[in-house]
């Protein structure tokens, strides 16, 4: 999906061989085992990825995830997303992404920290604050990231914050880090909305996925007045055409492990919820969930992927000729995380902290400018807007490869 979204928009800017080829390509891709003990006594090898796809505009940045499905195909995949993410937000990174092939329902907090922990010792001679920048993805969190630095910063000998981003605050994270992704996505939609003379307090939405993203993109649009109708995770979905608490329902997974059972809420097929009528639906956990078999189907005034590649080119072809669709592509919809880890890393750089404040007017600033700038693209190009997010992004990294030049 990756190299073929690449393909289309590289084919429509008509970037030259050259560059084309240097662009597609990744730099390193590393895998490594990771043993560890389980809880069990019985030793256990999982294995882990770290694709960097290129450095030729700053460090690598991007997430690390633990889950079962993560292959090295999937990681340089998100990997190269990454990329065309960091260039639209005018950010000076390249692109990487990790995985571990785990699976974090299954494993124990210490079991956890054991698959963390050797994961950064291999890879340790590869990454650093100007060479690869991680952050938490799917299946990791702020923990993740303070075992990391452990690593990192009793190898060198001092305390390196600027190792990774999505810190627990009391280890110099940023403020607003946490929420940043989801509500960025909850600002971005209420920007389509607008174009779409919407109003919050009228308008109706459905989130498939309830962890970091999905979770904050619920909250932050029913403080702005949105009614959640339905909520899905791994365990089930479930709706209320009056409007889900969405901090009651995320009381109620954190006690029983999922959203399915929820007495406030009735149960529904999960593939059904996506295509109930709404003004925003917003995938936000894997990827290919809106597809062939479901496109034509969606009722919704505005598709805000909240996720990383959660729609298939085929559906896309399908989407592209709905003028009822508002389309917020992954890499603008998404992009409040890596914003606002950039502001971490700045932070870390200069041992400086921001006011929550401060970090959220700035993340609102710069997702309202990259909007803004997609939105000029596909009326200046008539383009969809994931080949404008797209081509505003390869752009930037091309230029700043024949800048640079071919070496040696
Ligand atoms: N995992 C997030 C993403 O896919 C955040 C990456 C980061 O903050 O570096 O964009």
């Amino acid at each position: 999906m990756a190299a073929s979204q690449f393909d289309r928009t590289a084919d429509f800017l008509g970037l030259d061989n050259a560059v084309r080829e240097r662009c597609k390509w990744p730099k390193r891709l590393i895998t490594v085992t990771v043993p560890i003990q389980r809880d069990s006594g019985e030793t256990e090898v999982f294995f882990g990825y770290r694709v960097q796809h290129h450095l030729s505009r700053g460090p690598v940045k991007g997430g690390l995830r633990f889950h079962p499905d993560v292959n090295l195909g999937e990681v340089a995949a998100l990997a190269m997303w990454m990329n065309w993410k960091c260039a639209l937000m005018d950010l000076p990174y390249g692109g990487g992404k990790g995985g571990v092939s785990c699976d974090p329902r299954q494993m124990s907090e210490h079991e956890m920290e054991s698959v963390t922990r050797r994961f950064a010792t291999e890879i340790l001679p590869f990454i650093g604050p100007e060479t690869d920048v991680m952050a938490p993805d799917m299946g990791t969190n702020a923990q993740t990231m303070a075992w990391i630095t452990d690593v990192y910063s009793t190898h060198k000998g001092y305390l390196a914050p600027d190792i990774v981003t999505g810190k627990p605050v009391e280890l110099q994270g940023s403020q607003g880090r946490d929420m940043a992704t989801g509500h960025g996505v909850a600002f971005l939609i209420t920007r389509a909305f607008s174009k779409l003379k919407i109003k919050e307090k009228d308008a109706s939405a459905i989130i498939q996925g309830f962890g970091n993203v999905g979770y904050h993109a619920a909250r932050t649009l029913s403080r702005y007045g949105v009614s959640i109708r339905g909520i899905s995770d791994v365990t089930g979905a479930v709706w209320n055409e009056a409007g889900i608490d969405v901090d009651k329902l995320k009381e109620y997974a954190d006690k029983t492990g999922g959203v399915i059972g929820f007495p406030d809420a009735a149960p529904i097929d999960p593939d059904d919820l996506l295509i109930q009528p709404c003004d925003a639906l917003v995938p936000a956990a894997l990827e290919r969930v809106i597809n062939d078999k479901n496109a034509q189907q969606l009722q919704c005034r505005v598709l805000a992927e909240g996720a990383n590649g959660p729609t298939t080119p085929n559906a896309d072809a399908i989407i592209e000729q709905r003028d009822d669709i508002f389309l917020i592509p992954d890499i603008l919809c998404n992009a409040g995380g890596v914003t606002v880890s950039y502001f971490e890393w700045v932070q870390n750089l200069q041992r400086y902290q921001w006011t929550e404040e401060e970090v959220i007017t700035k993340l609102e600033t710069k997702l309202e400018t990259a909007f803004e700038k997609v939105i000029w693209f596909s009326e200046q190009n008539k383009t969809p807007h994931r080949v404008s997010a797209l081509a505003l992004g390869i752009s930037e990294v091309a230029a700043t490869k024949s800048i640079r030049g071919l070496f040696p």
